[in-house]
């Protein structure tokens, strides 16, 4: 397809998660391209534009808004940054994925949306965990009966901060910093997906190993219920390195076991086990987040929805916050349901 029919993308942030994956998942979409690429640094744009070869290097958001080329933006700056970011594209009428958490709280993150609507744009949230072939295998099994009626679920999501990305996350509460707001955010979003079932209450402590500063947590333990009656409990963290991830859920006939699939690539495995034993169950892996751009450009195209709408972002964040403050409270907290 020759570039005048085809869709620009503007990448606003010159981001690690751009680098390593999205710019490829958009090259991946028959029709699509990178277009541009913005920084707050002139000189970090034009290195990220020469290292990936991206035609257009901005550093302003409205040098990036107003190139006529760019029809879709996805944002992956610090956390702090996407809300006004989303509005001055949505302004633009540029089309939105944008990167988890939304924002720094529920009632920024609804603007957000509004404002999409409103403008007649497309926004969607970059919830890869939906793209893995193993969550929705999982969510298959869950919904076709394999365990009976879910009970319980475990989320084992505590890893290893790379050092390349020990920066914001651990000293700029202000950026949305801190495990809660990183993964179990994440955690959050899979639940809902893979269960089918919205969040009603949290419980939870965090805890600074000295990894994040003073007042960010780099590990945090929480249970959740969810309107199903599930109960999950989850344990996020930057600072284990030998720990391994995974999820499990336990219904009133059968386990579902998830290993090693909690991750940016396609792997992992999924064991179901009831009455008639153990099996491995297979699965087709596919990058994540190839997946998810595919949804987003479906959905852009008229075809299907995104796979983690702008509700969702919203939702799951919702969660996110509500775990914060019962670790920041030590009361429990009811999660609200809000809508765009
Ligand atoms: P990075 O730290 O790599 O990038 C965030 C911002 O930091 C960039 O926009 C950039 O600013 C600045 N920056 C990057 N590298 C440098 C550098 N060498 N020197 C100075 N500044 C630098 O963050 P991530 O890619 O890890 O995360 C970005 C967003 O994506 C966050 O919202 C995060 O939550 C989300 N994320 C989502 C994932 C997912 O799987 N859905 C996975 C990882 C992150 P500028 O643009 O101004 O150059």
């Amino acid at each position: 397809m020759s570039k005048d029919t085809s869709i620009g993308w503007g990448l606003i942030g010159a981001s690690t998660i751009a680098k390593q994956y999205m710019v490829d998942a958009i090259r991946a979409q028959p029709g699509h391209f990178v277009r541009a690429v913005m920084s707050s640094q002139q000189d970090r744009a034009d290195r990220f534009a020469a290292d990936c070869n991206i035609p257009a290097a901005y550093a302003s958001l409205d040098a990036l808004l107003a190139d006529p080329q760019v029809q879709v933006v996805y944002i992956s700056t610090t956390n702090e940054l996407h809300r006004d970011q989303v509005l001055a594209a949505a302004a633009a009428g540029k089309h939105v994925l944008c990167e988890k958490p939304l924002a720094l709280s529920t009632e920024d993150a609804r603007t957000m949306a509004r404002a999409c609507q409103k403008a007649g744009v497309l926004m969607a949230t970059n919830h890869h965990l939906r793209g893995a072939a193993t969550h929705r295998k999982i969510r298959e099994l869950i919904q076709s009966g394999a365990i009976g009626k879910p009970l319980f679920a475990r989320v084992f999501h505590a890893v290893y901060l790379p050092p390349h990305l020990q920066g914001w996350r651990l000293d700029k509460p202000q950026a949305g910093g801190g495990v809660i707001l990183d993964i179990t955010v994440h955690d959050i979003d899979t639940l809902r997906f893979t269960l089918d079932s919205e969040l009603l209450e949290v419980v939870g402590m965090s805890q600074n190993a000295a990894m994040a500063s003073e007042g960010l947590e780099d590990g945090a333990m929480a249970v959740l219920r969810f309107d199903n009656g599930v109960l999950a409990q989850i344990h996020d963290a930057f600072t284990v390195k030998h720990g391994g991830h995974g999820i499990e859920y336990h219904g009133d006939a059968g386990s579902i076991i998830g290993r090693n699939v909690m991750s940016q690539q396609p792997v992992g495995d999924i064991m179901l086990r009831n009455a008639s034993g153990e099996q491995q169950i297979p699965v087709e892996h596919e990058g994540l987040y190839i997946r998810g751009v595919a949804a987003f450009c479906a959905a852009l195209a008229g075809q299907g929805s995104p796979s983690a709408s702008a509700l969702d972002g919203i939702l799951s964040l919702t969660g996110a916050l509500a775990v914060l403050q019962a670790c920041k409270s030590g009361e429990r907290q009811s999660v609200p349901r809000p809508t765009i």
